[in-house]
């Protein structure tokens, strides 16, 4: 857990050391990261990794749907607009497909512990075909109990979907916010009322939903601090379990949906880095732990548990309680992690149903683990998760010791007895730090966003 201040004396800001955020990094939400994915490989390393795992292993899904009823103009995701119902159809039926599929490899061996549905959003589908692929995965997996998740779009939210998820026990959502400000939401393609959001919270709660988060953001085009403060005050009127607070990520070179806000809208890279401080500020004195870099939670949360004991986790849904060492992922894009392994399965939906329906596994690329990259994503896990590492398994080149001394000399880190120490204004910087540790970024594209 990082070293942070108590709520009462958030008095100094983080430091603001332009050079030191000049340089984008990953959000090191997987290591190696996405971009180190060899296309066409793994497809072998996925099979074996599936045999070999051990009769009685606990294991989670992540299931994909790549739909929204409607596309915002900042959204990186992969998605597409939902459209025409037989669209969606030959979706769920190549969905299915795959889970047979990877059922049939899994051979019953695995318990399933969790099972998170994202997107795009999981509700473009209709509530009807939710239940009918809650269904397909329970007969198929040995399933038991698991503790289910779903992302949420307000603006297709209904008391349909929440008697749906009520009968199934969806016990955590996250709802996407991201502005209460209508003029910044008319800018950025994504116009949900208050009162949407306000009644959406309340169906989700009688619904049974004990864990609920609302995605924030800063960094959006015409925003301001006061902006920003007004809709977390708004947030946290509501009462949201778990806050994650984005900075908006302008890549309009590699997502084009996102040339619909003009570059010169845009808060400066200041303003950013002010306006996360402020965002933080204010959900620290409202009472939230804050968990990694972008999280907050309340204290009895499981993720603010997770933080305070050190069981902390990072996977492809950001800051975690989920412990298992084994991720499957199902439907297009989605990322199956093994400690060896990290695969992803075909983008495109319609190659993704192609695929699928000739009987193959969908996958499209990922990277063996070699023993080195597993040992510097252990140490990237604990810095962006827990503000330490043990970094005594990998040697640093010289250019890495310099950064880190960097780093040292601004009064971020602290490295004693081969341990490395982030202190608590070094938060804005903990992307930078991890990525010392990252032999892939030596010479960097614009590939990724800013660091802030
Ligand atoms: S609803 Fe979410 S996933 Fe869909 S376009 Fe908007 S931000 Fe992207």
């Amino acid at each position: 857990m990082f070293a942070l201040p108590c709520a009462g004396s958030l008095l100094g800001m983080w430091p603001y050391l332009p050079d030191l955020l000049a340089r984008p990094v990953p959000r090191y939400t997987s290591f190696p990261t996405a971009a180190e994915f060899a296309p066409g490989s793994g497809a072998a390393e996925y099979l074996s990794a599936v045999a070999a795992i051990p009769v009685g292993s606990d294991i989670s899904l992540y299931v994909h749907i790549p739909y929204c009823e409607q596309i915002c103009f900042y959204c990186g995701c992969n998605t597409g607009r939902a459209g025409r119902a037989s669209r969606l159809t030959a979706y769920l039926n190549a969905l299915l497909a795959e889970i047979d599929l990877v059922a049939s490899a899994l051979d019953g061996r695995a318990n399933i512990r969790r099972i998170a549905f994202g997107g795009g959003s999981p509700n473009a589908i209709a509530p009807t075909d939710f239940v009918r692929l809650v269904d397909a995965l329970t007969c198929a997996f040995a399933t038991g109990r698991p503790e289910m998740s779903v992302e949420l779009d307000p603006r297709g939210f209904s008391l349909k979907w929440a008697e749906v998820l009520a009968t199934i026990g969806v016990t955590h959502a996250s709802l996407g916010v991201q502005t209460f400000s209508t003029q910044i939401q008319h800018a950025i393609g994504r116009v949900q009322p208050r009162k949407l959001i306000l009644d959406t919270t309340a169906l989700l709660r009688d619904a049974g939903v004990r864990s609920l988060n609302f995605d924030m953001m800063y960094g959006l085009p015409g925003q301001t601090e006061n902006d920003l403060t007004e809709s977390l005050i708004q947030a946290i009127d509501l009462g949201p379990d778990r806050v994650a607070l984005f900075g908006y990520a302008h890549v309009p070179h590699l997502v084009p949906r996102q040339r619909q806000i003009p570059d010169d809208k845009l808060p400066d890279q200041k303003k950013r880095f002010e306006m996360a401080w402020s965002g933080f500020a204010r959900l620290r004195s409202a009472g939230y732990a804050s968990v990694g870099f972008d999280h907050f939670a309340k204290p009895g949360d499981g993720l603010a548990i997770a933080s305070r004991n050190g069981t902390l986790r990072r996977n492809f849904q950001g800051f975690t309680d989920d412990r298992q060492e084994i991720l499957l992922g199902l439907g297009a894009s989605s990322i199956s992690m093994f400690p060896g392994l990290i695969v992803q399965n075909e983008k495109n939906a319609g190659r993704y149903r192609m695929r699928v329906s000739a009987g193959q596994h969908p996958l499209s690329g990922g990277i063996v683990r070699s023993p080195d990259d597993r040992r510097r994503a252990i140490i990237i896990e604990n810095i962006l998760c827990n503000g330490k590492a043990d970094i005594s398994a990998v040697t640093l080149g010289l250019a890495g010791q310099e950064r880190l001394q960097e780093f040292a000399r601004q009064g971020l880190l602290d490295v004693s007895h081969d341990v490395l120490t982030l202190s608590a204004k070094a938060l804005p910087y903990a992307r930078g730090i991890a990525a010392i540790f990252d032999p892939y970024r030596t010479q960097e594209k614009r590939r990724f966003s800013n660091a802030i």
